[in-house]
Formats: structure tokens, C-alpha cells, sequence
């Protein structure tokens, strides 16, 4: 298997050469590889013999013929824009192609200060790195596109947060590290040959149906790139997924899913859900994720003007016309979203007002989005399973949602909510309870119960009714970010 960098070749310090803090040093037996995705590793092929990924995956012995790096990038934080971020806390150590001949990276996360790290310390403390461990295989195993997570190697240093924490080091496998961020960094250093460079690149891993040249170019690439994030957004609103930090920094071009910093799921349904302890403002709430990932697709558009051979106020024009069929686009699959959750083939005009009294019993009653969908779910199976119960504020509206669903086939409405509607999800308490096992003992028997249906999230079965308790706490429930 063989690594190279891919980022170095573009100007303007876009990526900087730099080792992770562990390279080399004399103490590796501290290191131990404390969680391990055998699934990611077959499927992209890794050749990281798991005995030594202790050492590979914290930065210790850099892989062969690559060079570690940091991304630089720029961003809107809650709507601020930041010049200078970067990958404070991070490293690319090498890029590779799988077995199809598509480009992933393999970024260590926690791997010590950069250029970039702004005072930050560059480390990550264990919790988080569990965390993002749990989360992306749950996500992925969703059905949402994700990066995801190789590996967890505990440093056996400590990590000083509000109190002393033990320290970790994530590796991630990401499509790509190109975010809109990164596309911003380089239009803000009026660096057009750089720009140009990020766009074809992008253009060449994700979107190489796009042929056309100069201005269209441009034109296809941000409509690409915001019917992504309408594909993204979509899956995160069907399964109940709160990103938490919308930040520009944190979207990908590639429709990923990336940073599972202060993310939680949705538990009690509410439009205004927030979890993220800094988000006071509700910027991203669970119901303004469509808002705000359209609003990021507008700072990518902005930073591709300057590449534009028309005139700005001609380019400005046709950006906007890609931007303005976001909401037509969006709206459209939502509905869709939402007829498929209720086992509809299509959606009618009337089903807004089925819909909405549901969701409206959902919100004012304070009942859980996944159990609830689940237990409509169920209600077409031949064989209900007892674990699922519909709430009994649901039933003046079954009624009206059973006459509705009577006019298809009940195998085919069966199959549909099967597919959309998860039945487990990564609760937020369970989550919770898992990293403190990680803390207090280095190993969680909860996650290894819990994991493998995680994995098979729409496998239906008699579930320990541990795994769907919903608390009412979660509502209130707080996550932290760059923690
Ligand atoms: P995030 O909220 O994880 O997307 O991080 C936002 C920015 O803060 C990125 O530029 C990170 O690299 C940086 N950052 C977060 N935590 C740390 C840390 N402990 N040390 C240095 N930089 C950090
Ligand atoms: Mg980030």
C-alpha cells in the first residue's frame, strides 16, 4: 500500500509540513490502541498491521513515502468570519487510493499543536475521541454519508481540561479534507492558480461528471455541491442528527459528515432542539440545519467569484441562481423525507396537515422522534415486536394516518418505513455512559453489546429496552466543542 501527500502542490501554505508530536518519540510503550475498526480497515484495504497501529496511528513512525501535514483553512464560526484556522489539532499523515482507485486521507486527530493551533494544545481528551469513534460508525451504519474512524490510540498523557483527563489521538478516513473553509483561505489570499487547483481536484473526486469549462464550470460545481448538501442534510433530519457546529470550517464539498465535536441526536422531537453548550443563540438548531447549510453554500459561491471570467455582477447573478434552488430542491426531497417516514409513496398536498398534528402531538407531548417513527413501523409488520409501543397521545391520529397508508400495498408501505425509519440509535445518555466507562476503565462491555446494533440500525428486533429509553433529562442535555 503506498501513501502521498495530495495537499502540498497547492500555493499559499495551503498545507504546511509538520510531524506529529509523538514522531519518534523514546516512549511508544505508553501508547496503546484502545479501540480498532476492523470494518474500515478491510474496507478500504488499510495494510496497518493492527499490532503496530499503535505506533502508525498516533504519529509515532510515519508511513511510508508520505509526509505528515497540516491543512490551512478559514471559516465562519457562528456566522464570524476567521481568517486563520487550520488543523490545530490534527494531521494528515498520508493519503492513498483503495481498491477502486479512490483518494481517502488519514488524518490523526489529537496529534499535537501546528502552526495553526492558535494556543490551543493540539490534544484531544479521550471522551471526545470515543465520542466521534462511536458516532461515525453509528452515522455511517445510518446510511448518511460520513468519514469515519479507524482507530482510538490512548497517549497515556494527560490532557488538561477542566480537570486532568487521560489523552487520545483519533485516526479518521475522510474522502477528502476540502471544505468550504478551504476554499475560502484561498480566495481570501487572492490566490487564483491555488483556487483553481482546489476546484479541479475537488471537481476530479467527487464530481468528475462535471465537463463543462470556464464560467459553467464554476456554475455546475456549487450546483453539485449544494445538491450534496441537500442529500446530507436530509438523512441528518430523517435520522434525527444534530451536527451542532455548522461552522464553514466543519462542511465538507464532498457532502460529508465531518467533526463530531458537540454533536447529540434528537431524542424529545422539537424543530429548536439545541445540545452544543456555546450555541446560545440556536444558530444550529435542529430544524435551521437546512438554513444553515445553504447559507455555507453561499460563502462557497462567494469565494468562487473570483475565478469567474464575467464580470462580478454577472457572476454574482448566476451564483445566485444556483443558491435559489436549494430551498425548491430541499423542499422537494424533505416532503419526500417525510411521506417515506409515514410509509407514503408519494406526497400529497394534504399530507402537510397529517404531518404536521403529528409532529405537533410529537412536540407538545415531549416524545421521542426514532421511538415514535418506530413504533408506526412496527404497526405494519406482520409480526409487531413487543418492544415497540405506540404512544396513546398518538391515538386520535392513527386513525387518519391509517387510512392514508391503506391505499398501497401493506408490504411495500411496510418495506419503505423500514428502510427510512432507524429503530436504535446512538442515545445520548448511552454515549455518555460509555466514555465514562472509558474513563474509569479503559474499556466499555456496554459498547460491545451496544456497537454491533448500532451497526444494524434498521434490523428491527426485541430490543433491551435500554437501548430506546428516552429520558426526558435529554432535552437538556449539553455537549461541549473542542473539548
Ligand atoms: P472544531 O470546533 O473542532 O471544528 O475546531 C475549530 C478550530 O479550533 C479548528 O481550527 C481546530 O483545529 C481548532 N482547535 C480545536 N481544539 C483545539 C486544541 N485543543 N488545540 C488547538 N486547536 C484546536
Ligand atoms: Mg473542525
Amino acid at each position: 500500500m503506498s501513501f502521498f501527500d495530495r495537499y502540498t502542490q497547492l500555493g499559499s501554505q495551503f498545507a504546511v509540513m509538520h510531524s506529529p508530536r509523538l514522531a519518534n518519540s523514546v516512549n511508544p510503550e505508553k501508547l496503546n490502541l484502545l479501540l480498532w475498526n476492523e470494518d474500515v480497515a478491510n474496507k478500504y484495504a488499510i495494510a496497518i498491521d493492527k499490532g503496530q497501529a499503535h505506533l502508525y496511528l498516533s504519529g509515532h513512525t510515519p508511513l511510508k513515502n508520505s509526509t505528515a501535514s497540516a491543512l490551512a483553512y478559514s471559516g465562519h464560526q457562528f456566522g464570524h468570519f476567521n481568517p486563520t484556522l487550520g488543523d490545530g489539532r490534527a494531521h494528515i499523515i498520508g493519503s492513498f487510493n483503495d481498491n477502486s482507485g479512490n483518494t481517502y486521507d488519514l488524518q490523526l486527530k489529537g496529534s499535537g499543536a501546528t502552526p495553526f493551533s492558535r494556543g490551543g494544545d493540539g490534544l484531544c481528551a479521550l471522551g471526545p475521541a470515543v465520542r466521534e469513534f462511536v458516532m461515525s460508525q453509528a452515522i455511517d451504519a445510518l446510511g448518511v454519508p460520513t468519514t469515519e474512524c479507524l482507530s482510538v490510540v490512548a497517549t497515556g498523557d494527560d490532557v488538561y481540561r477542566e480537570s486532568l483527563l487521560p489523552g487520545a489521538i483519533v485516526c479518521r478516513v475522510a474522502s477528502s479534507h476540502i471544505r468550504v473553509g478551504s476554499f475560502q483561505y484561498l480566495a481570501l489570499q487572492q490566490d487564483k492558480k491555488g483556487l483553481q487547483q482546489l476546484l479541479d481536484m475537488a471537481i476530479e473526486r467527487y464530481y468528475p461528471e462535471i465537463t463543462a469549462q470556464g464560467d459553467d464550470r464554476l456554475v455546475e460545481f456549487l450546483r453539485a455541491v449544494c445538491k450534496k448538501q441537500v442529500a446530507l442534510i436530509i438523512h441528518w433530519m430523517r435520522v434525527g442528527f444534530v451536527h451542532g457546529v455548522m461552522n464553514t470550517d466543519n462542511t465538507l464539498v464532498g457532502g460529508e459528515t465531518i467533526d463530531y465535536g458537540p454533536c447529540a441526536m434528537l431524542e424529545g422531537f422539537s424543530f429548536e432542539q439545541v445540545f452544543s453548550s456555546i450555541d446560545r443563540h440556536g444558530r444550529y438548531a435542529f430544524g435551521q440545519q437546512p438554513n444553515i447549510a445553504s447559507w455555507n453554500c453561499a460563502r462557497l459561491a462567494e469565494s468562487l467569484l473570483m475565478l469567474f471570467a464575467a464580470n462580478e455582477k454577472h457572476a454574482v447573478e448566476r451564483m445566485s441562481d444556483v443558491l435559489a434552488e436549494y430551498a425548491s430542491d430541499f423542499n422537494n426531497q424533505y416532503q419526500l423525507m417525510w411521506a417515506n417516514k409515514l410509509g407514503l409513496l408519494e406526497w400529497r398536498e394534504d399530507d402537510a396537515s397529517l404531518l404536521s398534528e403529528l409532529l405537533g402531538i410529537l412536540k407538545t407531548e415531549g416524545l421521542d422522534y426514532t421511538n415514535s417513527f418506530a413504533a408506526l413501523t412496527n404497526l405494519t409488520f406482520e409480526n409487531p415486536l413487543s418492544c415497540f409501543e405506540v404512544p396513546k397521545e398518538l391515538s386520535p391520529w392513527l386513525p387518519k394516518w391509517r387510512a392514508r397508508i391503506n391505499e398501497y400495498n401493506r408490504s411495500q408501505v411496510c418495506a419503505l418505513m423500514r428502510s427510512v425509519n432507524p429503530a436504535i440509535i446512538p442515545r445520548n445518555a448511552l454515549l455518555e455512559q460509555v466514555i465514562q466507562d472509558y474513563y474509569e476503565q479503559g474499556q466499555s462491555k456496554l459498547l460491545e453489546h451496544w456497537l454491533p446494533l448500532l451497526k444494524a440500525p434498521y434490523q428491527y428486533q426485541e430490543y433491551e429496552q435500554c437501548y430506546l429509553e428516552f429520558t426526558s433529562k435529554s432535552a437538556s442535555y449539553k455537549t461541549f466543542c473542542g473539548t
